[in-house]
């Protein structure tokens, strides 16, 4: 790294901390509003890992697809979707007072069946309602 790489490279390091920093004080509905529970992984689309077959013959058609590299990163998709997942369950819980709750997760799934085609800011609704009944 040359001596201005090195400045950039403080520079971003102190953003990012700055930012952590600022998640970590923020409540869930601050943590929403700037996208903090979006996947921001992007979602294969199957013609990405289609391809023609390289076998050289003129009169080929063959259309290959590369299975394992879509299902792999369709995969890491969907694992980082649980992730996010239970992360906002955690801190929306924890918000609402209902963390040591026994029942917490019937809570938050009843929560989220309801609301969550409405968005996750409808989820916490929800359990800030539901948390006054227990
Ligand atoms: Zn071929």
């Amino acid at each position: 790294m040359g001596k201005k790489d090195y400045g950039e490279f403080f520079q971003n390091m102190t953003e990012n901390f700055g930012e952590l920093k600022i998640e970590m004080n923020m409540d869930v509905r601050e943590k929403l509003k700037i996208g903090y529970y979006k996947n921001k992984l992007e979602y294969p689309k199957m013609s990405q890992y289609k391809h023609k077959c390289d076998c050289g013959c003129p009169n080929c058609n063959t259309e290959l697809f590369n299975k394992e590299g879509f299902v792999a990163v369709k995969n890491s998709w969907n694992e980082e979707q649980r992730r996010l997942r239970s992360l906002f369950k955690k801190d929306a819980l924890e918000e609402v007072g209902l963390s040591d709750n026994p029942k917490k997760d019937k809570i938050f799934d009843k929560a989220w069946d309801d609301a969550h085609s409405s968005g996750k800011i409808e989820v916490l609704e929800m359990l800030e309602e539901l948390s006054d009944l227990f």
